[in-house]
């Protein structure tokens, strides 16, 4: 007992030496339904940069009532969420960074825009032009700007299609550095996991949010194994858009790999210059593939500088969006060798991409760098050519620049 309190008694004196600490109190407008949700948050790490949050409004429009209550508590509780999952799969309990006003909620940069809200629409081309009037905002105000990543929320429209019980029509989607989710008058934690009209709502748009929100990070779309999908429900960028909030969803260790390298994560103190031109492009050689006892077998000797070694297994088509059903791995690297060169192992047990049922297969190993750039090698084969011992042919290209 005594302990425990000198315990408490000695956190409380750090918390209050360290008033910028990653995680701050509760917010005292913050629902029960909140403070319920985030009782078991954990310390998070400090970070070195910040999401910029906007929330964009046409000229015709106000924000929705209490946005600034209902969005902050959304992103803390996003926040932990991504935090706790970059526990578990071992890179410490990191998040994106937020900035927080004095009493505890998030700073969310309010854009008013110079034309109707319509204007903005999804099907207007509105995310290139609300980016553009956000751009000029921060042009006008740098000081607000804490990164590069920005994540843009709309209200929905207001018409014969779209409202408060059926929202819509705004841009929603991961775009770059910039990703973007909606608003409406129910979009309150309190709803999520209901069941009700309002709780499928919730898991609909906050699934979204936190989905697109990967996307904004760097984050392509992907799903775990077979043991794992069974172990921990559905991945958050496969379809967790449609599971968070009412079934276990979870972030794949490669989608945790990227992340790790992503600009809003960086630990406080890491001054890394993310995404300038690349300095080094890593090179493979010795490399090989080849299926035994069930399994396929891919190593190479990697050359130049890299972080992690991320590898996707998928079914054709092999072009954006129709990837939610690449498997993620993450291979081993072994020490660097007296030449820095390390070596890299990856086995793919073939029941583990069960979920995978085409002839047609492409591999896809992501380098990804310190920088948070990326480059990425793909060879294709077929099942139908593959038998024990086979060592399939690799694509003789070498790793090539990715964008996001
Ligand atoms: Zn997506």
């Amino acid at each position: 007992m005594t302990r425990n309190t000198s315990l408490l008694t000695a956190l409380a004196a750090a918390a209050m030496m360290f008033p910028a600490a990653a995680t701050p109190a509760i917010p005292e407008s913050f629902s029960e339904a909140a403070r319920a949700r985030l009782a078991d948050a954990v310390e998070l790490e400090a970070n070195e940069n910040a999401l910029n949050v906007v929330y964009f409004v046409g000229s015709d429009r106000e924000p929705v009532a209490d946005y600034e209550r209902r969005i902050s508590e959304l992103l803390l509780y996003l926040q932990q969420y991504y935090g706790k999952e970059m526990a578990r799969n071992g890179f410490g309990p990191r998040a994106f960074g937020l900035i927080r006003k004095p009493d505890g909620m998030v700073d969310i940069l309010l854009v008013r825009g110079k034309e109707p809200g319509e204007v903005y629409g999804y099907s207007n081309g509105g995310a290139n032009k609300s980016l553009a009037e956000i751009d000029e905002f921060f042009k006008a105000h740098p000081e607000k700007k804490h990164g590069v990543h920005t994540f843009v929320i709309m209200p929905t429209l207001y018409n014969d299609e779209y409202h408060d019980e059926a929202p819509g029509g705004v841009p929603f989607y991961g775009y770059g550095k910039c990703c973007f989710a909606l608003d409406y008058a129910h979009f309150d934690i309190r709803y999520l996991g209901e069941k009700s009209l309002r709780g499928k709502l919730m898991t609909k748009w906050y699934g979204g949010f936190a989905h697109e929100l990967g996307h904004g990070l760097n984050l392509p779309h992907n799903t775990g194994t077979v043991s794992q999908n069974a172990a921990m429900g559905t991945a958050l960028m496969g379809a967790g858009n449609m599971t968070f909030g009412s079934s276990p969803t979870y972030l794949t260790k490669a989608s945790s790999a990227i992340l790790d390298r992503s600009q809003t994560f960086a630990r406080k103190g890491d001054k890394t210059e993310f995404y300038g031109e690349p300095q080094h492009a890593p090179t493979v050689s010795e490399a090989s593939l080849v299926y035994k006892d069930n399994a396929l077998h891919l190593k190479f000797r990697l050359h130049g500088q890299c972080d992690h070694v991320n590898v996707y297994m998928q079914d054709p088509p092999y072009v954006v969006n129709r990837d939610y059903d690449a498997v993620a791995f993450t291979a081993d690297m072994a020490a660097p060798a007296e030449d820095g060169s390390r070596e890299v192992s990856l086995t793919i047990p073939r029941p583990e991409l069960d979920g995978l049922k085409m002839d047609d297969k492409q591999i896809g190993v992501y380098f990804l760098q310190h920088d948070g750039n990326r480059f990425r090698w793909n060879t294709e084969f077929k099942w139908s050519e593959v038998s024990e011992g086979t060592s399939i042919p690799l694509n003789p290209e070498q790793p090539f620049k990715a964008g996001y």
